[in-house]
């Protein structure tokens, strides 16, 4: 008998925990992953692997995968028939043709990310159609980390210190609203801090993941980061504990701020955050106290809230007033989607503008009201689930009843794709097609390791036969997905790399990027440094020194309502981790936290069933009585199907803050403000 032919794969993680991934090696015997293990070379990650990418495996021969086209043969959840490709792409853009470019939208969630996650090359090829064609495409990141973005931005602090940065040189690291279970890679580096005598802060809404390592936990109230920042500033400023020379030479407006802080004493602070005063000085005095200090801010769950943004911006303002922006072991560490000094790729738009003649803003409300005034006629999702990741559920299941032709693209099917896609595409998976991955260190090469199961296929190659069907001209200009490649990596952060030099070297480029942000003290701001008073912000309509709004009080639904992720989930990826076997055995089911005083009111027992509700709809779960969470705040993790039918899709910014920064800003306010109650089940 011939001797089974076996491969060593070296490849990165198909999740996307950025800037933070993980390297793995994967071995195939006789076309099949036999064994996923960690990668000891991988710089970044030197073979940690979680509990999620050890089951990247169960993606491949999984029986729930989605292998052919299919179309559905009536609006019931389970009437599909399978189509053949031609049928399908003759469907699509039939229908697409028939209306107006602008009546056909793209919509990418973090699945279309597997395999190029720091790349996005895929974001790029949708944007480019979008572009090319007339249609409608609207950033990602504001489902996510983009209104943080927005907050640091304003003030002109969106370069991170990186991991390695941390461990190496920060002496106190405050973990702001960051909770390692969405870069558990940075855990490693955490460590190395402590080890080497650093102080470890943690600030959250409820006792997370990252606060067994903390030296100092401290639980504030939901929505109050701002609050907190801004009682913070008034001790630095009030005692003088602030780098007078940094202030003078780096920031603009440092008057108007500290005439404007003296309001927002320690004592106001503590009013909304629930600290006590003391604690807050104490905080402000080590911060100040401790030049290498980092602040490593949450990605998404902080910012999502009315005072999401807010929060964001007034953190920023700290290291000005300190002097820690452009320093090895201080600024502000790694987020999701935070940028290191230097990072970047070329950009694979056309020149030019869009054209599209009727663009439909790039925020969660507009596309609501779009899709619920019948504004899209074709709406394409790539590895999404939507349905359960956007705010105000109804709303959006309203709008889907008015898309003539919903077209999911995807590994596995979901509660979108099962209640309201007309056809669905088969996707590849990380192993079954060309990509890379970019870390705040390196650029990873992701080969191909495998032939795609069934009649998968890429979304390059579908976006290449759509453009080729609707006649789009210059969509695709290069010879195939490695040409395109090439052209994305055509950056200094990259040294020009290219996929023929990726596999020479290993399938790793190091970045020529800094470990910290801001060495040459240039801001992302108009005026070049750190703004505490934002001019460009006035213009918007928007405040224009960092303020806080307290969260609006309601007597009929006094619970603060908030989400999270945590280390055994993947937002709405494979059917939020369903799909694996692995990984369904720890999902378990949807569990809200809440205070022991609060379900005592409520009559609530610890492990009983509940109704999340409030005027928007309702959501079901069992009660998890802890006091890891402050009395007034529920918590629950993200990504369960309807949980958005409680949050607001209202928007957060002015239609004139969408286009200030390359990301998506236009989130939604997706905070909720509940009351729960047991659920008494009927006898009969
Ligand atoms: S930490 Fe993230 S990138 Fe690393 S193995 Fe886990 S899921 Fe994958």
């Amino acid at each position: 008998m011939a001797e089974a032919e076996t491969r060593v794969v070296r490849t990165m993680c198909p999740m996307n925990c950025h800037p933070t991934l993980c390297g793995m090696q994967v071995t195939v015997q006789d076309g099949l992953v036999t064994r996923i293990e960690g990668d000891d070379d991988n710089p970044d990650s030197r073979g940690f692997l979680c509990m999620r990418g050890r089951s990247a495996g169960e993606l491949l021969g999984n029986e729930r995968r989605i292998l052919y086209p299919m179309a559905r043969v009536r609006r019931d959840r389970n009437a599909w028939e399978r189509i053949s490709w031609p049928e399908a792409m003759s469907r699509i853009a039939g229908s697409v043709a028939s209306h107006p470019p602008e009546q056909f939208g793209i919509w990418m969630g973090h699945g279309d990310a597997a395999t190029n996650y720091g790349t996005r090359s895929g974001g790029q090829l949708a944007k480019r159609f979008a572009h090319l064609y007339g249609s409608q495409w609207w950033h990602p990141a504001m489902i996510c980390w983009g209104l943080g973005g927005f907050g640091l931005g304003i003030t002109g602090v969106l370069e991170v210190n990186t991991k390695e940065d941390m461990s190496a040189h920060s002496d106190l690291v405050v973990l702001w609203g960051a909770n390692i279970a969405s870069q558990p890679n940075t855990a490693r580096h955490l460590k190395l801090a402590k080890a080497r005598g650093a102080r470890v802060i943690t600030i959250d809404v409820r006792d997370s993941e990252a606060t067994a390592r903390a030296d100092l936990h401290l639980r504030i109230r939901p929505g109050s980061d701002a609050a907190l920042a801004l009682g913070i500033m008034h001790t630095l400023i009030n005692e003088a504990l602030i780098d007078r020379d940094f202030i003078d030479a780096h920031t603009l407006g440092f008057e108007q701020l500290a005439s404007h802080v003296r309001q927002f004493d320690a004592g106001w602070a503590s009013t909304h955050t629930g600290l006590d005063a003391e604690i807050i000085v104490s905080l402000a005095r080590e911060y100040a106290a401790t030049h290498r200090a980092m602040i490593v801010m949450g990605g998404s769950s902080m910012h999502k809230g009315a005072n999401g943004w807010h929060g964001a911006r007034a953190i920023a303002c700290l290291p000005a007033l300190t002097g820690k922006l452009g320093i090895p072991g201080g600024g502000l560490g790694e987020r999701h989607g935070g940028t290191a000094h230097g990072f970047g790729l070329k950009d694979l738009s056309p020149i030019g503008a869009s054209a599209c003649t009727a663009i439909i803003p790039d925020q969660m409300s507009a596309m609501l009201d779009a899709f619920e005034a019948g504004k899209i006629s074709t709406l394409m999702l790539n590895g999404t689930n939507m349905g359960s990741s956007f705010a105000e559920t109804h709303r959006l299941e309203r709008g889907f009843g008015k898309i003539e032709q919903i077209v999911c693209i995807d590994l596995f099917m979901n509660e979108t794709i099962a209640q309201h896609a007309d056809i669905v595409l088969p996707a590849t998976a990380w192993l079954e097609q060309l990509g890379a991955k970019m870390t705040h260190t390196h650029l990873y090469l992701m080969e191909p390791a495998l032939p795609p199961e069934g009649e998968c296929r890429t979304f390059s190659e579908i976006l290449r036969s759509l453009a080729a069907a609707l006649d789009v001209q210059q969509f695709f200009p290069w010879d195939d997905d490695e040409h395109m490649l090439d052209q994305l990596f055509d950056h200094p952060a990259t040294v020009h790399a290219t996929i023929r030099r990726l596999r020479e070297q290993g399938g790793k480029q190091a970045l020529n990027v800094s470990r910290h942000g801001y060495p040459t003290h240039a801001f992302s701001t108009p005026s070049g440094k750190v703004e505490f008073f934002s001019e460009r912000a006035g213009k918007m309509g928007l405040a224009a020194l960092p303020v806080f709004t307290p969260p609006e009080e309601s007597a009929q639904y006094p619970l603060q309502f908030r989400q999270g992720r945590t280390l055994t989930h993947f937002h709405g990826f494979y059917d939020h981790g369903a799909a694996l076997p692995t990984m369904n055995k720890r999902r378990g089911k949807p569990t809200l936290w809440i205070a022991p005083v609060d379900a005592m009111h409520r009559e609530i027992e610890d492990g009983g069933a509940v109704r999340i509700f409030n005027e928007r709809g309702e959501f079901r779960a069992t009660a998890l009585v802890t006091t890891k969470i402050e009395a007034g705040t529920v918590w629950m993790r993200d990504g369960w199907a309807g949980l958005n039918r409680v949050t607001n899709g209202d928007a957060c910014l002015p239609e004139a803050a969408l286009g200030t920064f390359a990301f998506g800003v236009g989130q939604s306010l997706q905070d909720a403000q509940v009351d729960v109650r047991p659920v008494v089940e009927s006898l009969t």
